[in-house]
């Protein structure tokens, strides 16, 4: 088991000869070092795989080229030179802790391989990007308590909590086919809704379309099938973790959850954010997983010290939203809400441990969604379900339009950041989506 702890790479007082890095203000400083995937915008070139520095991207194959690296670190960029994230994924936590440390030791203020790197930076305003890695499956767990409670109650207002939720991590097994990056721009979905004075369902755009905040972890070294990982092990399997959205057809979701969970409701579009930030970067974040007084502790697969002492993590969510008129009016999005992932009820490594602890293989660019991240604060919730109760209480926004629902135009922003004493901060970079107006249904 590998403990994610602060090492050189995370020491506050580093800075580097990006000087944009520097900015206090930046997601991006040398302390983050995450991984994506992007191109000059409107070329056609193959797409390269690049780290984030400051408002720049270090662009891996190019990078690769430059002279000064160790054995080891250019071993690592073999697959990244390549433009294939999996690959290095795949290699697990060694590898990526070498090439963490040299990427430091590359972009820190002084390095001797300043002037070969210098030509392999591409402003970030200039580039395009694709999804950081093939994503193969997709599995959206349910980890937001405070979310499953609220949520709950608008169903069965008696019993919101069903009576495995404490003991099981919840989840379902999504598509990975509609999954698109930051930026992407999906049609209103048609479904079948039955509305609650209709006798039967018709097929119709969906009138409750909505968001989830939620946190994607992305799967690294693989397991093999029937072996399960140990919660031990668990975090040796992760590679790091992105903004997710998971826009829901609440209507649609209504009339089609049971007895199965979530089919149409859920399968067409999910948006990640682009830079999937580090299990290492995560280090100084790590806080202990702890449950309330009087809570039932986790059954033994699921509990463990490292686990307990540092399996949670300290991260701050904003959701944002941009209607068509405000962006008619030049004006800024708005924030809707904010809540931390600490709340979760579950960590990354025992949804992990769970997912396969019947035999389940995960493979390198899996990606486990965290569920959606509501705090107990009613300005907390990460989802307008909740912030509008169930569509019943409109939000209002700062330019006078009210919400219960999303409406065609509706861009909304997910934010995420960590902060820590004696720590730099680092941040996601946005995730983006816009809902455009519903097409035709097929004849
Ligand atoms: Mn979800």
């Amino acid at each position: 088991m590998t403990a994610y702890l602060p090492d050189a790479t995370h020491a506050p007082t580093l800075t580097s000869w990006v000087a944009s890095a520097n900015d206090p203000a930046s997601d991006f400083p040398i302390q983050n070092l995450p991984y994506g995937r992007f191109r000059h915008a409107g070329s056609k070139a193959p797409w390269r795989v690049g780290v984030a520095i400051g408002d720049a991207i270090l662009d891996l194959t190019l990078a690769a080229t430059a002279e000064g690296w160790s054995e080891a670190a250019r071993a690592a960029l073999e697959p990244l030179a390549r433009g294939d994230l999996n690959a290095f994924m795949a290699a697990g936590v060694t590898v990526r802790r070498e090439l963490r440390a040299a990427l430091s030791r590359a972009l820190a203020q002084g390095s001797a391989q300043q002037a070969a790197l210098a030509g392999a930076l591409l402003p970030q305003a200039e580039a395009e990007y694709a999804l950081p890695c093939h994503i193969g499956d997709y599995t959206d767990f349910y980890t937001g308590i405070h979310h499953a409670t609220t949520v709950g109650k608008l169903f069965r207002p008696d019993n919101p909590l069903l009576p495995n939720y404490k003991w099981v991590p919840i989840g379902y097994h999504g598509r990975s086919s509609s999954i698109g990056v930051s930026g992407q721009r999906f049609h209103r979905p048609l479904g079948q809704v039955k509305l609650p004075e209709a006798e039967v369902p018709v097929l119709a755009p969906s009138r409750r379309l909505d968001y989830e905040l939620e946190l994607g972890a992305f799967v690294g070294q693989p397991n093999a099938l029937g072996e399960p990982v140990a919660l031990a092990d668990a975090e040796d399997h992760l590679f790091g973790v992105v903004l997710l959205n998971d826009w829901s057809a609440r209507d649609v979701q209504a009339w089609e959850y049971q007895p199965l969970g979530p089919f149409l409701a859920k399968n067409f579009a999910t948006t990640v954010s682009p830079w999937i930030v580090t299990m290492e970067a995560l280090a100084p974040f790590r806080v202990p997983f702890t449950r309330p007084e009087g809570e039932p502790a986790p059954l033994p697969y699921l509990d463990g010290a490292a686990n307990r002492e540092r399996g949670a993590l300290d991260l701050h969510f904003e959701v944002l939203i941009q209607t068509a008129q405000m962006r008619e009016h030049g004006a800024a999005p708005v924030r809707l809400s904010r809540s931390n992932f600490r709340d979760a009820w579950w960590t990354l490594a025992q949804m992990l441990a769970h997912h396969t602890v019947g035999g389940c293989n995960l493979q390198p660019g899996d990606l486990l969604g965290s569920g959606t991240q509501s705090g107990p604060g009613a300005d907390e919730a990460g989802s307008l379900l909740e912030l509008s109760q169930g569509g019943r209480q409109p939000l209002a926004l700062p330019n006078g339009e009210t919400r219960t629902f999303l409406l065609d135009g509706d861009c909304i922003v997910l934010r995420g950041r960590c902060e820590a004493d004696g720590a730099r901060a680092i941040g996601f970079g946005d995730c983006i989506g816009t809902v455009l107006p519903a097409r035709a249904a097929a004849a």
